[in-house]
């Protein structure tokens, strides 16, 4: 019921010249996939150029980031509209790099959502727990925190149009995955978190990714787990070789 989703996070990474050769290579790799949604979210530098590429594929395009006004005196900022118009479809909101480096919050990010929705964008929007947190025994909490102030207006259609991504901050980067049951036991408990919020059916229909130094070779196992609904890729989605593996994880 739940269509697999396949992002790529390529952080700071790639010249519009090094984006155009990686979309080159998935767009002929990938041309006929349909089982998997497929985004790929490059830096801003390479949107433009990359969304002209991505027209009439199934490849689709993410942003990292937004802010939340749609113009004005906000150096530095890129509006939801603006994503629209390079051709996004998806922007990930809430990673933890942003609220660790940038000094994203529950609040800002739960603003950053109702703009892109207010474009017709598709958040991916991002909580997990740090490795502290995790040791403390207070993931479920953090969650829950992160959840809540994400989605404070508490309004059903905002968290329909919202892919979450769980992504532990310890598993980001670091080679080290969660394993497939700790990842199940956090999608469980956000799909429980819908499920109280807006009921049974929000809860079945929203998507749950999981993110942390997936590779081609842990996706299998990751996928394998019920309620889990793809994933957000970053190391692991700059190879074109790998990240068509990710994308095939079901061959
Ligand atoms: C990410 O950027 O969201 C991510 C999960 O990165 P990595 O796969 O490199 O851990």
């Amino acid at each position: 019921m739940r269509r697999p989703l396949i992002a790529g996070n390529w952080k700071m990474h790639k010249t519009v010249g090094e984006a155009i050769e990686l979309v080159a290579a998935l767009k002929r790799e990938l041309y006929d996939e349909r089982k998997t949604e497929i985004v790929v979210c490059p830096p801003f530098t390479a949107l433009g150029a990359v969304g002209e590429m991505l027209e009439g594929s199934v490849i689709r395009l993410g942003a990292q980031d937004c802010y939340w006004e749609t113009e004005g005196a906000y150096t530095g900022a890129v509006s939801p509209r603006m994503l629209r118009d390079a051709g996004c479809a998806f922007v990930i909101l809430g990673h933890s790099e942003r609220r660790r480096s940038f000094g994203e919050t529950n609040e800002t990010v739960g603003r950053k959502i109702a703009a892109a929705l207010a474009e017709g964008l598709t958040p991916i929007v991002c909580v997990g727990e740090t490795l502290e947190k995790r040791e403390q025994g207070v993931t479920d909490e953090i969650i829950r925190k992160q959840l809540d102030g994400c989605f404070a207006a508490r309004d059903e259609g905002v968290l329909r149009a919202c892919v979450i991504a769980y992504e532990p901050v310890w598993a980001i980067g670091t080679g080290r995955t969660a394993t497939s049951a700790q990842a199940a036991a956090v999608h469980a408990l956000i799909r429980m978190w819908a499920r109280e919020r807006h009921g049974q059916g929000a809860a079945d229909a929203l998507r749950v990714i999981y993110g942390g130094s997936v590779t081609a070779d842990t996706i299998k196992g990751i996928m394998r787990e019920d309620g889990i609904d793809g994933a957000l890729v970053g190391g692991a989605s700059l190879d074109a070789a790998s990240f068509c593996r990710i994308v095939r994880y079901y061959t």
